[in-house]
């Protein structure tokens, strides 16, 4: 007799736990499944967005997260000649004005947990190899401790990130899957650390930026990630980061620091805008359905959003019994009304400003005029429209700051 489940989630990352945690806590029995025995560690920048704080205080978690994250104020921007611009991250009416750097090895697990509070019922060490469709449900099939084993459920959440063989064989993946790549690595003994989290165009390849996230006082989560221009580039993600660490004005930060563990490497799925976000039975959450921004790589915001939608869709659904195409599709809806416009307008920013000849008078025409810098900030942390930035009055700005960019420059 197999196990039976009202939702099979796969995946216990940000997405996955929170999906998990929502729906055992509305009394659904749940499964959370993931290849890992936690805590386990996740690559990643550490840094949690004040709309990543946001899904964790819905969760109950906030007081748990503010207490072991680092508290960031603010963000600087340095473009490539190495002009700088400083802002305080923006004030909303909905969510907080600090971000917070907090190691995935701890985020995750205390996610992971929580689900398990909640009545989750959590299977480590199992690897799914397929989730199929049955009449009324899906199976889910699986190889833990070396033996196969199988579960049923009425729907399944599909939440395991950047990893792509699972969406393969379900036919979940977009025609073109777009990928960057990134590496970070911890170090300790770092100068000139404050509480702003620097994202850096100097010293990467671009398309691409380099970043500087503290994580204590002399200590910082460091990597670097770029899009690549062809399938044949040979630079690798943590060759970009040794060369950014060897970039001088950063090496500076770095004379008398040593790292912390080993230079760590992931891709980063960006596609959201094409790809697939449901299946038969079955939705997608998080960089399963390619939610990483563009523009700043962050995805464990989307992720925790995406997994509490995908709950509340799945809740009405349980109360109803309806779990037709229509009304598994009002988490398509709600998704793509809520995230297409943004990450088809990011994808386009990125295409626009992030090369060499606009990111200087970019962060030029943000020192003479702060109201672009606000917008700046406010587009990275998806508070507005980014087409904001596209309008004529903004390039406007920008391209009359290109000629003494380029002198200051020479
Ligand atoms: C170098 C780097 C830096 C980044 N920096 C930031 C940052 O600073 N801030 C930010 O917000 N985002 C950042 N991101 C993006 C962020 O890490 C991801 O977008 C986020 O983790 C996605 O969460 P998720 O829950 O969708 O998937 P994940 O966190 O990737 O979790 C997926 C889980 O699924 C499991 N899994 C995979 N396949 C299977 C299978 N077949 N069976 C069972 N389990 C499976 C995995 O073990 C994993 O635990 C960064 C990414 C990289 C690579």
């Amino acid at each position: 007799m197999l196990s039976q489940y009202d939702v099979a989630v796969v995946g216990a990352g940000p997405g996955g736990s929170a999906a998990a945690s929502l729906l055992a806590r509305a009394g659904l029995r749940v499964a959370l499944l993931d290849k890992a025995h936690f805590p386990r560690d996740k690559t990643c920048g550490d840094a949690l967005s004040p709309r990543a704080i946001h899904v964790l205080q819905q969760l109950g978690l906030r007081s748990q997260v503010e207490g072991l994250g680092y508290h960031i104020e603010g963000v600087t921007f340095v473009a490539p000649q190495g002009r700088q611009v400083r802002a305080p991250l923006s004030p909303h009416p909905r969510y907080a004005a600090h971000a917070l750097v907090l190691r995935r090895i701890k985020l995750d697990d205390l996610l992971r947990r929580h689900a398990i509070e909640e009545g989750a019922e959590f299977l480590g060490g199992a690897r799914v190899q397929q989730v199929e469709t049955l009449k009324g449900g899906v199976q889910v099939s699986f190889s833990r401790n070396g033996r196969q084993e199988r579960l049923q459920a009425r729907v399944a959440v599909i939440a395991v990130g950047a990893s792509l063989p699972l969406l393969q064989k379900m036919g979940l993946l977009p025609r073109r899957v777009i990928y960057s790549y990134a590496a970070r690595a911890y170090y300790e003994g770092v100068r000139r650390l404050d509480r702003d989290i620097q994202i850096r165009f100097d010293g990467v390849p671009l398309p691409g930026y380099g970043w500087i996230f503290p994580l204590a006082p002399g200590t910082a989560n460091v990597g670097a990630g770029f899009y690549r221009r062809s399938r044949h580039t040979p630079l690798t993600a943590s060759g970009a980061l040794a060369a950014f660490l060897q970039h001088p004005p950063v090496a500076a930060m770095f004379t008398a620091a040593h790292r912390q563990g080993a230079v760590k490497g992931f891709p980063l799925r960006t596609d959201f805008h094409r790809s697939p976000v449901r299946g038969k039975r079955t939705l997608l959450v998080g960089e399963a359905a390619g939610m990483v921004n563009p523009f700043t790589g962050e995805g464990v915001d989307y992720a925790l959003e995406s997994g509490s939608l995908a709950a509340e869709c799945l809740q009405a659904c349980f109360a109803t019994g309806d779990f037709s195409e229509r009304a598994l599709g009002a988490y398509e809806r709600r998704l793509r009304g809520r995230f297409q416009r943004f990450f088809v307008l990011t994808h386009g920013l990125r295409q626009i400003y992030m090369n060499p000849w606009l990111l200087d008078p970019l962060v030029l025409a943000c020192q003479r005029w702060p109201e672009t810098t606000r917008l700046l900030v406010d587009v990275m942390l998806a508070y507005r429209d980014p087409a904001q930035a596209l309008r004529p009055s903004v390039i406007w700005k920008v391209l009359r700051s290109i000629r003494p960019a380029r002198r200051d420059a020479g």
